[in-house]
């Protein structure tokens, strides 16, 4: 066991503040990463704040952070795809059976048994796991990913959580050259759906409810956008659309969406609102539409997204802050307020 530098809340309403946590010393298939960057998830703040008590009770402290990029300080013997000053990457979780049939399909993100990143039950050390709010981190080699040399490491942190989360259903709804989609929700998840569905190939219509983006959609790729306060301009669009994801994380009308569906169409929810959303069966009914859910994705489609984005020269649109700046960004993110997702510059931990 050694320690590392950390930030952790240290109950629901002290924010975060420095401190040092320990963590285990490389088995032989772990890597143990220097982290340079780690994006900021809503679920870090909803995580520190203790607001899944029901589902996910907090552990304190709790050190959030499930964005993680870093470079390979160190590797365990048996180590076979990394090696010290490698970059890597970390996501949502660090750990999964390996055995049940969700591992086998390569979608640990369903394996009943995974470990998940942070405040989660740590079969190494008997404690909770602590995330990428830290300077450094040791995983199993088989949820590190490699990261293309191209990109911006700084917005290459967000991939690995809002990156794969709006990647991973456009390939699994199928969308390609000439789908025609729809993002509702323009913050951390939409504007990467967007790069996404652009750079498929896809004519891309943005829902959003504020006209002040209007411009920063059409940048980021969208074809068109639309006011969803605009009840005219929405229904222009109807029965016309392949696949629409939804990112909206409060209770909105989502059969306005449904009915935007061609037959076969699909409207994936990606966003979780905290109270259930009425939905009009008819009008699934008469075009055979269906209405969905997803999460993250397996380790292997993550690697595939990471390296589409290598290809594509994918990354999010981030602020950097140091770590000092952290309760101030959460402050933030509740308004909103930040082009597209914040991502920490760790090496201001080291000032600690
Ligand atoms: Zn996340
Ligand atoms: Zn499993």
């Amino acid at each position: 066991m050694y320690k590392a530098k950390a930030y952790a809340a240290s109950s629901p309403s002290s924010g975060l503040a420095s401190t040092s946590i320990t963590r285990r010393e490389p088995t032989e298939h772990d890597v143990q990463l220097e982290i340079l960057f780690c994006g900021i998830c809503h679920s870090d703040l909803h995580q520190a704040r203790n607001e899944w008590s029901g589902m996910m009770p907090t552990v304190y402290p709790c050190v959030p952070g499930h964005e993680i990029v870093g470079r390979v300080t160190k590797v365990g013997s048996a180590v076979k795809k990394f090696k010290a000053g490698d970059l890597g990457a970390v996501g949502c979780m660090v750990d999964s059976d390996r055995t049940c049939p969700e591992c086998k399909a390569g979608l640990e993100q369903f394996c009943p048994n995974f470990t998940l990143t942070y405040n989660f039950p740590d079969k190494h050390t008997g404690g909770v796991t602590y995330g990428g709010y830290s300077d450094s981190i040791v995983v199993d080699e088989h949820f590190v990913l490699r990261v293309p040399s191209n990109l911006d490491l700084a917005g290459t942190a967000p991939l690995l959580c809002a990156g794969i989360t709006t990647y991973s259903p456009m390939r699994h709804w199928g969308v390609t050259k000439g789908s025609k989609v729809g993002v509702v929700g323009l913050g951390g998840l939409g504007h990467m759906a967007v790069k996404f569905g652009h750079a498929l190939g896809a004519h891309v219509v943005v829902f959003t409810t504020s006209p002040g983006k209007k411009d920063d959609a059409i940048r980021l790729g969208a074809d068109e956008v639309v006011i969803s306060r605009n009840a005219d301009e929405v229904n222009r669009h109807a029965g016309s659309f392949d696949f629409i994801l939804d990112a909206v994380a409060a209770v909105h009308d989502i059969n306005l969406y449904v009915n935007l569906l061609k037959r076969d169409g699909n409207l994936t929810m990606v966003g979780a609102p905290a109270e259930p959303l009425p939905v009009g069966v008819f009008g699934l009914l008469f075009r055979r539409r269906s209405f969905s859910g997803s999460l993250i994705g397996g380790i292997a489609e993550t690697q595939e997204m990471l390296d589409f984005c290598g290809q594509h020269n994918i990354t999010a649109d981030v602020e950097v802050i140091p770590i000092q700046k952290i309760n101030e960004a959460y402050e933030r993110l509740l308004k909103s307020d930040v082009k597209y997702r914040f991502s920490i510059d760790m090496a201001s931990l080291k000032s600690e």
